[in-house]
């Protein structure tokens, strides 16, 4: 089935629109649902759910072209990446797909090149940390920052948003990441390839020989990679690298996990970000949807930021007592330097959602195969 030209840039466009980071195209069997993720809700784009099950397929088919990703295969997960020019700019989209029982699925992340700008001093760190992070760059002694936290919590947004500001100051940054999902033209990107023999170890042994200011490991997550990092801080190497944690106690107790003596983890770690996203519930609806925050519920997120400079991880790791004692699901809030702040997403949900959804150009089904702005068929989600 031919797909009306214009209406994958206009999904994508709508997503911008609502602040969503990913569309889902769920496979239900003879139907393929369309979903968008807005503020890490889950959000049925009801007007579009419609899809015949062919335009959908469609919709996805051009997908895996665009994103050269192999068309026929549908049996085996495959990503793919595209840059694509919408109404509301260009958009840098990650395409992931997977098969299921019921069909194949595919999962777009989006991001907005007007967002891909976002300065280490607009996430909202604490002025306290914003100058530790300086104060570690103009030593020039190396070491390892480590932003920790779970996952979906932003810690790849505040990685780049550091590694950009040293861009700009003529910095050479390679990153490693697994898979790369923004792609930021700047940076040198290397993806890891597990399939290739090409692990995060492979490259950041094959990094640290590129002669970098900085090293972004996307995620510690085995022991060979924690081992070559804290090694290479210790001999003059400036990295930034993401933790899965708790809290920022626990990102350092994850390096001792992966093996690493204690001492070294001490000796190389200068300073522990961890961050958490909560929910900037609506004004007028507190949560439940309203016509003023597009049904969502939420307008945007905030950070909470703790840290932890060298001074209280050597404290925390060197005293005998800190594995049995710590404790994450206890955080003891009183005596972390915490506070929160806004991302810059307290940016707010457009304010026209009044006179709905299809006046933003979100494509609503009114027969099938047919696509059209009907503003009869308000497009509200739900
Ligand atoms: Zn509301």
């Amino acid at each position: 089935m031919a797909l009306r030209e214009g209406l994958l840039e206009e999904l994508v466009s709508t997503g911008i629109w609502l602040q969503a980071s990913d569309i889902h195209f769920d496979p239900t069997g003879e139907a393929i649902r369309l979903i968008y993720r807005i503020h890490g809700r889950l959000i049925a784009a009801d007007a579009v759910s419609h899809l015949p099950h062919e335009t959908s397929r469609a919709i996805v088919s051009r997908l895996k072209v665009l994103a050269r990703m192999q068309l026929g295969e549908q049996r085996r997960g495959q990503d793919g990446h595209v840059r694509l020019e919408t109404a509301r700019g260009i958009c840098d989209l990650r395409v992931a797909t997977v098969p299921t029982l019921a069909g194949e699925r595919a999962v777009v992340r989006l991001f907005p090149e007007e967002h891909a700008s976002l300065q280490l001093h607009e996430l909202g760190m604490p002025h306290a940390m914003l100058s530790s992070l300086q104060r570690i760059v103009q030593e020039g002694a190396g070491g390892i920052v480590l932003v920790a936290g779970k996952i979906g919590a932003g810690k790849s947004t505040t990685l780049h948003a550091l590694m950009r500001e040293h861009v700009t100051q003529g910095a050479s940054v390679i990153t490693i990441e697994d898979p790369v999902e923004r792609r930021v033209y700047a940076f040198h990107q290397m993806a890891v390839d597990d399939r290739l023999g090409w692990s995060f170890s492979e490259c950041l042994r094959a990094a640290l020989r590129q002669d970098p200011d900085w090293l972004m490991i996307g995620e510690i997550r085995d022991a060979e990679t924690a081992h070559i990092a804290v090694r290479a801080g210790l001999t003059g190497h400036l990295i930034a690298a993401t933790v899965h944690a708790d809290d920022a106690r626990q990102a350092l107790l994850r390096l001792v996990e992966l093996g690493v003596a204690p001492s070294l983890v001490a000796q190389s770690v200068r300073l522990v970000v961890w961050q958490r996203l909560a929910e900037v519930l609506c004004d007028h609806c507190q949560g439940s949807g309203c016509e003023q925050c597009a049904g969502v519920g939420v307008t945007g997120r905030k950070a909470e930021f703790q840290v932890l400079d060298r001074m209280e991880a050597q404290r925390f790791l060197l005293s005998p007592e800190r594995v049995d004692k710590h404790d994450p699901r206890k955080p003891k809030w009183s005596d972390e330097r915490t506070e929160v702040r806004h991302f810059v997403s307290a940016s707010r949900l457009p304010r026209r959602v009044k006179r709905g959804v299809a006046d933003e150009g979100l494509v609503v089904a009114e027969s099938p195969g047919v696509f059209t702005n009907d503003r009869r068929r308000s497009g509200r989600l739900e």
